[in-house]
């Protein structure tokens, strides 16, 4: 067993069993699940909505070569800079040598899982320059040393009365300020560093190619403000974001918002298609989009999983999971957690150390039921396991298991043999690890042969 599925388990044994972790997820899910129906009304046809975006997402993954040159084209006409990073590394160099150029000491930063995964805020301290987090669940994150623990609502596993508690810790605030207060708090701390910071860094929802521009969907304004008040603005965003035509907007932004949090449409979103232009009054004198590569091409390269590429990370399938909802996005130990983080990390990050993220679900097929993008999360995690079994991640033991019971199977002398206390001594002394949270197995005293000769017998028929 690899050391990340022994801390998996070890993490989510423990999270099953916090009910106060469950009550403070439940409730806020409870009121997400509350407002979703509400916004899926302002569609006429939500399936066909649905079906129609995914058609988008296909054209686009398709096409994504394509596509990203196009985007580098256009985008660059209008004096943006495009940086191709193929991993973490690559992309970190390039930020801190943009960094450095610009003899900066604080960056601003909006919501991104992308920097997230290339551990952007740590690299950042390692070289003397401060990295501020202004999205308010991220801040709060930030404050608490801890990473998101949500794709969309990065600290959904905390009471407001948490909140107030660390804001009293780390701010010497009082500890009982409404969720207002606090929300004021951080303005004031957020707004000097925004006037501050020489560099500000921001995701991006989505590419669009025709136009060659990013847009940026957020419900605080810090995105806006992080793109627009230092004099340069990093981009950095996964090469899958793409979507076709800026006409596809219409159809993504409804979708990402009622999807991701029950709204009809985001307060902010925002198309971004370059630094300032020489008649323009706002906007960064310089602007990079990094195209991060970071393991997404050996998703391309998967007919099957390609699929997974289609994401546009609204969350939904993380709020429906029930493993989600009984252990946390935390024990998941990877950025993206949930389904979808099941289904794309053992590519992302390696099969040998994330494939037990494909097996540690029901598979109700309720992600699939919910995605805004219709994937086909379960099967795609089904898939996964294949993968890893035809791959020899297995071990040894479990091989060997497999073989024996496939053996017996298929012969029905030796499925005859032996009692069943026998049977139930053998399977239940092999399969230790099934016995840790089930009961044993329990086999019945007589074989099938028996019982059927039996009831033959008592309907006076011979064998
Ligand atoms: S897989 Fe679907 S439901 Fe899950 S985050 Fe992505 S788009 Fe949303």
């Amino acid at each position: 067993m690899s050391q990340t599925s022994e801390v998996f388990i070890a993490k989510s044994t423990i999270k099953a069993q916090d009910l106060e972790h469950r009550r403070k997820i439940l409730f806020n899910i409870g009121r997400y699940n509350a407002v979703v129906p509400q916004g899926k009304m302002q569609f006429e046809n939500v399936h066909l909505a649905r079906e129609r975006a995914k058609n988008a997402k296909w054209r686009s993954i398709e096409n994504l070569d394509q596509q990203l040159e196009e985007f580098e084209r256009v985008f660059t006409k209008r004096g943006g800079k495009v940086i191709w990073a193929e991993n973490t590394a690559q992309a970190i160099d390039e930020i801190i040598s943009i960094c450095k150029n610009k003899k900066c000491k604080t960056i601003v930063k909006s919501k991104s899982m992308v920097t997230e995964e290339i551990l952007l805020n740590d690299a950042m301290e390692k070289n003397g320059i401060e990295s501020i987090e202004t999205d308010l669940g991220e801040y709060i994150q930030q404050l608490d040393g801890e990473a998101p623990y949500h794709i969309v609502t990065p600290a959904m596993h905390k009471s407001k009365e948490d909140v107030a508690k660390l804001f009293a810790e780390k701010l010497g605030t009082d500890p009982h300020l409404s969720p207002e207060q606090l929300t004021l708090v951080a303005r004031n701390i957020l707004r000097e560093k925004y006037v501050e910071a020489e560099v500000g860094v921001t995701g991006a929802n989505f590419i669009i190619s025709d136009i060659g521009a990013v847009a940026v969907t957020e419900n605080e304004g810090n995105a806006r403000l992080c793109a627009a008040f230092p004099k340069t603005h990093i981009v950095i965003v996964g090469i899958e974001k793409m979507i076709p035509t800026v006409a596809d907007l219409s159809l993504f932004w409804p979708l990402l918002s009622t999807f991701g949090t029950g709204q009809k449409i985001t307060v902010y979103n925002t198309i971004i298609a370059g630094p300032r232009q020489a008649h323009e009054t706002d906007g960064p004198e310089e602007m990079f989009v990094i195209l991060l590569d970071n393991g997404r091409t050996n998703i391309l390269n998967n007919p099957v999983q390609r699929e997974s590429l289609y994401c546009i990370r609204c969350g939904a399938c993380l709020n429906a999971c029930p493993v989600y909802k009984n252990i946390g996005g935390h024990a998941y130990g990877a950025t993206y957690s949930g389904p979808i983080g099941s289904v794309i990390t053992p590519h992302l990050q390696g099969m040998d150390d994330y494939k037990h993220l494909s097996f540690a679900s029901s598979l109700c097929g309720n992600c699939t039921e919910v995605c805004a993008v219709k994937i086909n999360l379960h099967e795609l995690l089904l898939d996964n396991r294949a993968q890893s079994v035809e791959e020899g991640f297995t071990t040894f033991t479990e091989r060997m298991a497999w073989k024996l019971w496939k053996t017996a199977s298929l012969n029905r002398s030796m499925m005859n043999m032996g009692t069943g206390s026998f049977k139930n001594k053998v399977v239940n002394g092999l399969f230790k690890d099934w016995k840790k949270h089930r009961g044993e197995l329990n086999f019945s005293p007589k074989t099938f042969n028996e019982m059927w000769k039996e009831n033959l017998n008592q309907k006076g028929k011979h064998p």
